[in-house]
């Protein structure tokens, strides 16, 4: 089912998940560990995060080769596997970064083929090692064109032209960023570029991770202000070790408001600590509840105990 059908027809809010595939090498038994933890909470959604290859350098008899790798393959493959093991939809992530219109057209004739009909429709961070994003020479620079480009195989409209060319069916979600993308200048421009996402065919948004309810009040006031009707999914990361109070601002350019770093401090053991995050976390997301969002986006990040411990609170 695409994620737009089940907002539409849920009589509450639809729950999704977002992994990560593991390195290069690892089993996927840790992550069916995790999904095993999870499951329980019937989430609808499973959204698999997708990453650039790293372009490493290696000299080979005086020979300098540029050699991609793939950090974490996998995304389609775990989509696959979970999908089948679970009976659970699985949301590939879909990037710009790495890929020609070309190549991103046939990955998305390989997801057709598969039955997947949901994308997570992103830019990508920039490649390991890069400062900045690069996009590929015949590629996108934006999400919004990726999304175009969607919408156009959605119409049955391929780069070339093809007779008979049947229309693909992916409901397509975008990213929103409750306090603005690093990179944008300001608030206002931010969110131009996400309604022009939308216009191109986004069908929903998932919110950046935010732990001030007004944040993303705040967000989905301006996103109807100006346009954006479709629903806004909150992205919601649970806090459990006095590490992150530091690491997630720094890696994802979100705050994290007084209260829940002095309910964190004044936690004595790392259990307490643990504790503190996790009820400033379920406070947020009865917040978001109340208000009545159309789901919750959790970011997992291959850890199944704090979502757990999370989940239990709200619907165990
Ligand atoms: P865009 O919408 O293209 O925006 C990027 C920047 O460009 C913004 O500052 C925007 O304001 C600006 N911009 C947009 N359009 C224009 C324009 N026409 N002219 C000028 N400026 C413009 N990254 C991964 O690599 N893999 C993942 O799996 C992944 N999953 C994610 C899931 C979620 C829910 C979220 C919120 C983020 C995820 N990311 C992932 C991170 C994301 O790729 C980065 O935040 C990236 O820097 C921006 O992606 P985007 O799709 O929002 O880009």
């Amino acid at each position: 089912m695409q994620v737009i059908e089940a907002i539409r027809k849920s009589k509450d809010m639809v729950l999704s998940l977002e992994i990560t595939p593991p390195n290069k090498g690892t089993s996927i038994d840790e992550l069916f560990q995790t999904m095993d933890i999870l499951m329980p909470f019937k989430p609808q959604f499973v959204n698999v995060t997708y990453h650039q290859p790293q372009v490493v350098y290696e000299e080979i008899d005086d020979i300098i080769y540029r050699i991609p790798k793939r950090k974490k393959p996998g995304t389609v493959g775990i989509c696959a596997s979970i999908a089948n093991r679970y009976q659970i939809e699985t949301v590939p992530h879909f990037i710009c970064g790495g890929f020609s219109k070309y190549e991103t057209e046939d990955a998305l004739i390989d997801l057709h083929y598969l039955g997947i009909e949901n994308l997570l429709a992103l830019r990508g961070d920039p490649a390991m090692g890069e400062r900045n994003f690069i996009p590929h020479r015949d590629g996108h620079r934006h999400a919004s064109e990726l999304i175009a480009q969607i919408t156009s195989m959605n119409q049955g409209t391929y780069l070339e032209e093809l007779d008979y060319a049947t229309p693909t069916n992916f409901c397509i979600g975008v990213a929103g960023y409750p306090e603005k993308h690093f990179e944008s200048p300001n608030f206002e421009k931010d969110m131009l570029n996400l309604k022009h996402k939308i216009d191109n065919g986004g069908h929903y948004v998932i919110t950046q991770m935010f732990f001030d309810f007004e944040v993303y009040k705040a967000f989905v006031e301006k996103a109807r202000e100006i346009g954006i009707t479709v629903p806004i999914i909150p992205g919601i990361k649970p806090l459990s070790t006095m590490r992150q109070l530091a690491s997630i601002p720094r890696y994802f350019h979100v705050s994290i408001p007084n209260d829940f770093v002095e309910a964190m401090e004044g936690a004595r053991t790392k259990e307490q600590v643990r504790k503190a995050g996790l009820a400033k976390t379920t406070e947020l997301c009865r917040k978001l509840i109340d208000f009545g969002v159309p789901g919750l986006h959790v970011y997992t990040m291959g850890k199944g105990g704090a979502t757990g411990a999370l989940l239990q609170e709200l619907f165990g």
